[in-house]
């Protein structure tokens, strides 16, 4: 818990989006593709923008989308908390290691999250950086696992499902989503290791599990899809439309009750002022 008074520590947030998003079959990256008429990238960065307990953005795109990424998103949508756009690499782990690089020295946090998770809410990444500083080195977004998770054997030809050889306990089982947030110098000491012995993590986190990190789970959402494939775009876009219709009905009971109240209030003092008269009854 931070104490009041105390300054915040200050996080940054690497936002690796230079994948080339071959399984959305189009020839833009997915994270451009448009999403209620918008990139879903700017969805992304609008609510690490929105966010006041992050104080810069390290965006990092493909080598040859890095002029538009700065105009057509950074410079068109005002994102003044987006301080440097920069080269990724061949996997997305290089890429949040160029990242890294790249995060101020005066950062004690850094939080990571994919440019093609648009979902993100601020309860998400306000409880990642609670959890975090209570965990002392890192906190992950995930949602706990509902089916049944089963371990299979490899020995069978590519595109083909194995036999089962074990059944998991899904009692302890999350699935790990972004946001991941960890301690800068603990964060850089993961990377360099995996890095000088070629090992690649299939999250953030693993690189610092490695290390013996103490890292802890916040609980996330179903909604906080990672945008990857032709039918996530569809849910992505039926998301919205959702939320839009949640937020109408929302603010239609609202509006109702403000006028029910405001015209209740004075049949209200009016009843205290007859029936409170002595005697009366
Ligand atoms: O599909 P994948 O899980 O690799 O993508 C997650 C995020 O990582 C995406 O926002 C994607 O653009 C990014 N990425 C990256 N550099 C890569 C590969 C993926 O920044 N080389």
């Amino acid at each position: 818990m931070q104490k009041e008074g105390k300054e915040k520590p200050k996080v940054t947030a690497i936002v690796p989006a230079a994948g080339s998003g071959l399984r959305m079959k189009g020839k833009l990256p997915k994270q451009f593709l448009l999403l209620d008429g918008v990139p879903i990238l700017v969805h992304t960065l609008q609510a690490l923008e929105r966010a006041d307990r992050i104080q810069e953005v390290i965006l990092v795109v493909p080598e040859s989308h890095r002029y538009f990424c700065q105009t057509e998103v950074v410079n068109k949508y005002h994102f003044k908390k987006v301080s440097k756009v920069i080269p990724g690499g061949e996997r997305r782990q290089d890429s949040v290691y160029e990242g890294l690089q790249a995060v101020s020295f005066d950062s004690e946090w850094v939080m990571v999250h994919d440019g093609v998770r648009p979902f993100v809410t601020q309860d998400m990444i306000g409880s990642a950086i609670e959890a975090a500083q209570e965990a002392k080195d890192g906190a992950v977004v995930a949602i706990p696992m509902r089916d049944t998770p089963k371990e299979v054997s490899s020995d069978v030809p590519a595109g083909q499902a194995g036999h089962i050889t074990k059944t998991l306990d899904r009692g302890k089982l999350w699935l790990a989503q972004t946001p991941q947030i960890f301690r800068r110098s603990l964060f850089l000491k993961a990377h360099e290791a995996a890095r000088s012995q070629g090992i690649y993590g299939t999250d953030d986190a693993a690189l610092v599990e490695r290390l013996g990190g103490c890292v802890r789970i916040v609980l996330g959402s179903e909604e906080n899809i990672k945008v990857t494939t032709p039918a996530d775009l569809d849910l992505a876009e039926a998301i919205i439309a959702m939320r839009r219709v949640t937020n109408r009905i929302r603010n239609k009971i609202s509006g109702h009750l403000t006028t029910r109240l405001s015209s209740e209030r004075p049949l209200y003092r009016q009843g205290r002022a007859g029936g409170q008269k002595k005697g009366s009854s």
